[in-house]
């Protein structure tokens, strides 16, 4: 499958007012049960997830479709390892909605594909559960904890339109590009 594009808030030091609009959006929900064509975008953004070695998961607004599903992994993060293409190391939710958050708050750094050449400190539940429907469009409930309550929270605040730089005060960048985050982030 070629590779599909990323959409971001910016590219190199250009801000992408067309996809950003997109990204900022609230996706809307599947039909339950599912048609033809979200069956075909489920499948999009799940075959774009697993032709990746370099995320630990995917909400398909980030590829332009402004729909709420996503796809993570679920072992293996950060090895370099594609997920395999039959599981089951990733799962898919559809319409998921966090029921319940428990647990402290925890702060990691965060990257994310659509703000490309930072990372943002984020505070996040460390446990949650989700009701959501599966790639069948069967009602499921899970529970996730520790990096994996992180990574899902993380894709859900795409289907809202938030990114990381929405959730965390303290954003890291190369020298490098400085002159150009430094207006977007501290107004210089
Ligand atoms: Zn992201």
């Amino acid at each position: 499958m070629a590779e599909v594009k990323i959409w971001t808030l910016w590219n190199e030091e250009e801000l992408t007012a067309e996809e950003a609009e997109l990204l900022r959006r609230r996706a809307g929900d599947l039909p339950i049960p599912l048609d033809g064509a979200a069956k075909r975008d489920v499948e999009t953004v799940l075959n774009t997830f697993l032709a990746r070695n370099d995320a630990a998961g995917l909400a398909a607004p980030q590829i332009g479709i402004s729909r709420r599903i996503i796809v993570f992994r679920t072992r293996n993060f950060g090895t370099g390892i594609p997920p395999l293409k039959n599981g089951p190391d990733y799962e898919v939710l559809i319409n998921p909605r966090i029921t319940q958050v428990r647990g402290e708050m925890v702060k990691e750094t965060e990257g994310c594909l659509s703000c490309p050449d930072i990372n943002v400190d984020v505070e996040r539940a460390d446990e949650i559960k989700v009701r959501a429907y599966d790639r069948t469009g069967a009602k499921i409930n899970k529970r996730y904890t520790g990096f994996l309550a992180r990574v899902v929270q993380h894709e859900i605040d795409h289907l809202d339109g938030k990114l990381i730089i929405d959730r965390g005060a303290t954003v890291y960048y190369s020298k490098e590009k400085e002159a150009f985050f430094d207006r977007i982030f501290k107004g210089n």
